[in-house]
């Protein structure tokens, strides 16, 4: 049987639209979706209290991290985390593993997370992707400076909804980073200038530099002389790319990167920002750029929730209905799920969740702003 979900408020087409009822068949399926002069005469409807939105995507996670929740301390820095997840990373048992991402996997969809573009470095839980409720493209990362050869990629990247992708512009060498670069047409996603010692890197200087030198690591790469450089001259204009954190961007190195590649999103993930280097991506900055921008969580090991809200909640210098269309449909634009996702509109099935507990007057978060599913 068809259900009429009702609200005075509801994102549709990028705008905050007034008393709105959405008419869902039994396949989640957005059959009508009225405009209404007096919601609270409406019969048969269901009412909720808050702002109604397609189901949210996740432009960036780690759910095979979430074994990590809390083993690695707050404000260790860039550097020192990463030494820190390769210290702690093989504590845990297969079962500890599957465990935590199956909850955060249930707690992601009951949030209202639709889909996910989800970073892995095995195959552990796929099983536990290819049974959620929740739409999952999985990115096979290559990771690692010593790590040349695709072959383990290429055969766990098999599937429609998955691929491969260079973790980053500094812990890939040039040729594999080149090769997964122009092999096939799924989107890329790269953590992107996290922090001001990639770039210095670049430079021959700053604690990548000093920690590299320390392992006896050394980079092939270093002569595209910055990060920006190195993607235009690595990745085809046409390959659909998403830029992960962007902390240390600036405005020319998005200039760089806009003017090459048609169809590129830029992804922050403010809380794992905040905890690892208590620093905030320049989300203004990119706004006021207009460009494509999307929301990721990372994982657990560098963030305490997976949700949305508390992502959204540290952006606070950024307007609500902006904020909220990074979370729909700026990540289903990067990912090339727009058709489907991140808009109510008819004929699709986005999935709908309810925001409540925002300051419905000021139009902002408050600290007991959450987001759960309703369809
Ligand atoms: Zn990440």
């Amino acid at each position: 049987m068809n259900r009429k979900i009702a609200s005075h408020y509801a994102l549709i087409d990028s705008h905050l639209e007034r008393n709105i009822v959405i008419e869902v068949d039994s396949q989640r399926r957005i059959v009508a979706i009225d405009r209404v002069a007096n919601i609270d005469t409406c019969a048969g409807v269901e009412f909720y209290s808050g702002i109604l939105l397609a189901g949210m995507v996740n432009a960036h996670c780690h759910l095979e991290l979430s074994y990590l929740r809390g083993a690695i301390a707050e404000h260790t820095g860039f550097a020192g985390f990463a030494r820190e997840i390769g210290r702690v990373r093989n504590n845990f048992s297969d079962e500890e593993r599957i465990a935590a991402a199956t909850a955060a996997d249930a707690q992601m969809w009951q949030e209202g997370v639709e889909a996910v573009a989800d970073i892995a470095n095995d195959e552990l839980i796929m099983p536990i992707k290819e049974r959620s409720n929740i739409r999952y493209h999985t990115l096979f990362e290559l990771f690692g400076l010593n790590n040349t050869s695709l072959d383990a990629h290429v055969k766990m990247a098999s599937s429609p909804s998955t691929s491969i992708t260079p973790h980053s512009t500094y812990s890939v060498q040039d040729a594999p980073f080149r090769e997964i670069a122009e092999r096939g047409t799924a989107p890329l996603s790269l953590h992107f200038l996290e922090s001001d010692a990639e770039a210095a890197l670049y430079c021959h200087r700053g604690s990548l530099y000093e920690w590299y030198e320390r392992m006896g690591w050394s980079c092939d790469f270093l002569k595209y002389g910055m990060p920006a450089e190195r993607i235009v001259e690595s990745i085809p204009a046409e390959r659909r790319t998403l830029l992960v954190h962007n902390c240390a961007a600036t405005p020319i190195d998005v200039m760089t990167i806009e003017t090459h590649l048609r169809n590129v999103s830029w992804v922050l993930c403010p809380e794992s920002n905040r905890y690892i280097s208590d620093v905030c991506p320049p989300a203004a900055m990119l706004s006021s750029m207009g460009v494509n921008i999307a929301l990721g969580s990372d994982s657990l090991a560098s963030a305490r929730t997976l949700s949305m809200v508390d992502n959204m909640r540290l952006l606070s210098d950024i307007p609500l209905v902006e904020l909220l269309l990074w979370a729909t449909k700026g990540g289903a634009r990067a990912m090339g799920w727009d058709d489907e996702l991140g808009d109510l509109r008819v004929g699709t099935s986005p999935g709908i969740v309810l925001l409540e507990g925002a300051d419905l007057q000021q139009l902002r978060l408050t600290p007991t702003s959450l987001t759960r599913r309703i369809i």
